[in-house]
């Protein structure tokens, strides 16, 4: 199982700081995380989770290896600063800087030749669960965003619908069901028969159990939950049960 932490903007760094020190004092057995930091604070949150086994990410990267890019930051400089995997095609980056798939995939290609994992987002909006559109939605996001030449220990997908981030509401039993086993058919259809599938979207310690017990949920991406390290660590024992 993986669990891992979106920090998103958050929090302070002194928070930050000590919510990486609380992570580090517990462990789960058979349970890897990952926190995904905000670029700023890699390199003082990565001092707190040496020795840990907290594998440490980026929230996004560019798709070249450097130039006249203000403002953004390269994957040899995530790796330079002790990250290992990347977090790419959040909803929030396809909604707020208008990342396409293609987008998605050139940052993968880039990612992966700095020797960093990546973790590529899919999920539909509610106007397309409600017109029938959500798995074709998927689908054709996984398409895209996932270059074929990735190895398949170098991705984890991360199934969000995006309805369901921060908002409270989770998706039933049943649809994360469907939706994973749709997206489980995909990648081994296309090769990736090693890449885990995490659900994301409100996920919290009272009902990470009952997600974790869906056929091909392999673990969870948590947002608002994760900036508590009693939360995150009841998800993360939900994980290692
Ligand atoms: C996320 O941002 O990836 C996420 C799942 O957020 P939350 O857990 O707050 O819904």
């Amino acid at each position: 199982m993986i669990v891992a932490a979106n920090w998103k903007m958050n929090p302070e760094l002194s928070v930050a700081a000590k919510l990486a020190s609380d992570y580090c004092a517990t462990s789960f057995a058979g349970v890897t995380r990952i926190l995904f930091a905000p670029h700023p604070y890699l390199v003082p949150v990565g001092v707190r989770l040496e020795g840990s086994g907290i594998l440490l990410g980026g929230q996004d990267c560019h798709p070249s290896a450097s130039g006249a890019h203000t403002g953004d930051v390269s994957t040899g400089m995530l790796h330079d600063c002790g990250a290992s995997v990347v977090l790419l095609g959040h909803s929030e980056r396809r909604a707020d800087h208008g990342e396409t798939s293609e987008l998605v995939a050139a940052k993968a290609v880039q990612a992966f030749s700095s020797s960093l994992s990546v973790m590529i987002c899919v999920g539909e909006t509610l106007a397309e669960r409600e017109a029938g559109n959500a798995r074709v939605t998927v689908l054709e996001q996984l398409a895209i965003s996932v270059p074929s030449t990735l190895p398949t220990t170098a991705l984890t997908i991360a199934y969000e619908p995006v309805w369901a981030i921060g908002t409270g509401k989770v998706a039933t039993a049943v649809e994360i069901a469907e939706m994973h086993l749709g997206i489980r058919g995909w990648l081994d259809e296309a090769g990736f028969n090693q890449t885990k599938i995490l659900y994301g979207g409100s996920v919290k310690p009272g009902n990470a159990a009952e997600i974790f017990a869906v056929p091909h949920v392999d673990g969870a991406l948590v947002g608002g939950a994760s900036l508590i390290a009693a939360d995150f660590d009841g998800i993360c024992a939900a994980a290692a049960d």
